[in-house]
């Protein structure tokens, strides 16, 4: 049975500099390159990789803010790739995306009740009271007074204002969230409490998220599988206990790294951080894109493209050699350490 959220074959591409009188094209970027998965109701798939790596362009991909160049993406078995803007209309609700940086994405001469009535305005959803006393019932499950309603979002703190922005995005009532780093550039403490409200808002709604992140921690406690990129494309995937308890890729294992050893647990397969930038997607180097970088990179490497294949049960790696599994795989449980020390 296909899952509810069914990405498949999924390609983009950008074209550099079509300008001038000539139109000459000055280079394709290879952003994202043959991705499939899946996402059911109610979970949160991660999606990590170094800046680059095309996570961003994925999430936007599947909102179909970004078109793609080829594949499918399918939601409840609908094509949405096949869909006229106008009946695209009604699966825009279903799906919102939360930003980084809530105040690039707000009009700080709105009100913070009009920022967040706005996508219901622009759907045509309900009556002006209703929108109103929506707005309000979700400042109030933000942890946030109704008198917010009248302020702007100037007079309030990052993690004020990123909650400000998941009322926004739920006020159409979605059933999936793409949240691109929603916790980056806040503290330790409201980095902690925006999971936990994430976490608390996916049990009551039955929300599906993508989660993307450079913070594998962050993506390690929300998330119930990881997906792994690297230049575009999906280098390993695995249940979340998986991938940081038996990661099979040397690049994730390199992503370990950085991981604090409690949420590492020990036991994991971890390699030093890659050296030097990732190569650029105009010209993706040729074989396997990491074995300019990997530690255990062999000939065959460069000359030939490893597929992603299955290791273990919902476990899929591009890699020609894979890591030994080391231990048996942690399921994360609780919230990191770091982050509950934080509050
Ligand atoms: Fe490294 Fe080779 Fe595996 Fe690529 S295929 S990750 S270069 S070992």
């Amino acid at each position: 049975m296909k899952p509810w959220l069914d990405v498949e074959g999924l390609d983009v591409r950008f074209t550099l500099g079509e300008g001038g009188l000539l139109r000459r094209s000055q280079g394709t970027i290879h952003a994202l390159s043959d991705i499939h998965f899946g996402l059911e109701r109610g979970e949160t798939m991660g999606l990590i990789g170094e800046s680059g790596s095309g996570k961003s362009t994925l999430g936007r991909a599947i909102l179909r803010l970004v078109r793609p160049t080829a594949g499918e993406v399918r939601l409840g078995g609908v094509n949405l790739s096949a869909l006229s803007e106008r009946e695209m209309r009604p699966y825009r609700q279903q799906m919102q995306m939360v930003f980084q940086d809530p105040f690039d994405s707000m009009n700080a001469r709105m009100t913070v009740g009009q920022i967040i009535m706005e996508p219901l305005r622009l759907q045509g959803i309900g009556r002006t009271g209703e929108r109103r006393e929506k707005a309000a019932a979700l400042l109030e499950r933000m942890g946030l007074d109704r008198r917010a309603m009248h302020r702007y979002p100037g007079q309030y703190s990052g993690g004020q204002r990123q909650r400000i922005a998941i009322a926004r995005a739920l006020s159409t009532a979605p059933r999936l969230l793409v949240l691109d780093e929603p916790t980056s550039g806040l503290d330790v403490s409201m980095q902690a409490r925006i999971l936990n409200l994430l976490r608390d808002l996916q049990g009551e709604m039955a929300l599906s998220y993508i989660f993307i992140s450079h913070d594998l921690g962050a993506v390690a406690y929300l998330a119930q599988r990881i997906a792994v990129l690297y230049l575009g494309r999906i280098v390993e995937i695995a249940p979340t206990g998986t991938l940081i308890g038996a990661p099979a890729h040397p690049y994730t294992a390199s992503l370990m790294d950085a991981l604090p050893l409690m949420v590492r647990r020990g036991e994991a397969a971890h390699l030093p951080l890659p050296v030097g930038e990732s190569p650029s997607p105009v010209h993706p180097p040729s074989g396997c894109a990491f074995h300019t970088r990997c530690p255990r990179a062999e000939p065959r490497c460069g000359m030939e493209r490893p597929s992603l294949r299955s290791v273990s049960a919902g476990h899929q790696v591009a890699c020609h050699f894979p890591l030994a599994r080391m231990g048996n795989p942690p399921t994360p449980a609780g919230l990191p350490p770091y982050y509950a020390a934080g509050g």
